[in-house]
């Protein structure tokens, strides 16, 4: 990402207006995923006579887009839409979808009633790119059935089963993913461990805490991470827009803050004119 020196850079993705090209793959017999370079993805599952889908992009309009793409492979009702995490991007397209149950975590629940306004807010204001006829969103998707450990749905027939399994807290306090044994493919929505994203974090962990033991700023951790991180992390999506809010939260958990505050509209501003204005 480039900016003129001297000159602010665009709040989060918010210059970014440019569509993703989106790709429907069938990964397996009646197995789908949606991607679309690095935004959101989203997936479904055929049972024997209903569909199980896992994500719901970020508003009904994105939806339907999305379900059109799918109903050119099968027409059978969805029965599950599964949410992996609450985040307003990924989420709240759910109307869209007329799933007869909205499953989730637990305390992703909670997280809704607790924070799922201003992360509607705030994540809308960052992306507003993924935010398509905002207005169509009928209000908060709410969960209708929210497990604590693991939740197996028959897909029915011989078509095995789909696992829902919770492994403590990750990219939220509250993801979760989708693994089907039969086929060993696995959902992960945005919580992935590989060696990647444990590099990053080390990477982070190191130069934050290390300006914060100094008696530094954040500005200077968010400075010394973003040159530690750049040469091998820029070309990632959303680079530039998340990492002064990684910054700002790792400089939080050292604190020892223990949940992450409520991310506002305007603490997202506040945040991004610190580190990146
Ligand atoms: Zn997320």
């Amino acid at each position: 990402m480039t900016h003129t020196p001297g000159a602010a850079k665009p709040f989060a993705s918010s210059a970014d207006t440019a569509a993703k090209e989106q790709t429907l793959e069938v990964l397996a017999d009646g197995v789908y995923a949606l991607t679309a370079e690095g935004d959101p993805n989203i997936g479904a599952i055929e049972g024997e006579d209903f569909l199980v889908c896992f994500e719901a992009l970020a508003t009904p309009v994105a939806a339907e887009k999305w379900l059109a793409k799918l109903r050119q492979h099968t027409d059978k009702p969805v029965r599950y839409l599964v949410l992996s995490h609450y985040h307003a991007v990924r989420v709240l397209g759910a109307s869209a979808f007329e799933a007869e149950t909205i499953v989730s975590h637990e305390i992703t629940r909670d997280l809704v009633a607790e924070r799922g306004k201003q992360d509607w807010e705030s994540e809308f204001a960052r992306m507003p790119r993924l935010a398509e006829a905002a207005d169509s969103v009928p209000g908060l998707t709410w969960p209708t059935l929210t497990f604590a450990d693991r939740l197996t749905i028959d897909l029915g027939g011989d078509r095995g089963d789909l696992v829902l399994q919770y492994h403590g807290r990750g990219h939220t306090e509250g993801d979760i993913t989708a693994w089907l044994p039969r086929q060993r493919i696995l959902f992960a929505g945005d919580l992935v461990a590989i060696e990647q994203t444990r590099g990053f974090l080390q990477a982070m962990i190191r130069e934050v805490g290390g300006v914060q033991q100094r008696g530094g700023t954040l500005k200077e951790a968010f400075e010394a991470t973003h040159a530690a991180l750049v040469d091998d992390y820029g070309h990632w999506p959303i680079f530039e827009h998340c990492l002064p809010f990684d910054v700002s939260r790792l400089w939080d958990e050292l604190s020892g803050i223990e949940r992450p505050v409520i991310w506002t509209a305007e603490r997202d501003q506040e945040v991004w004119a610190q580190l990146q204005g």
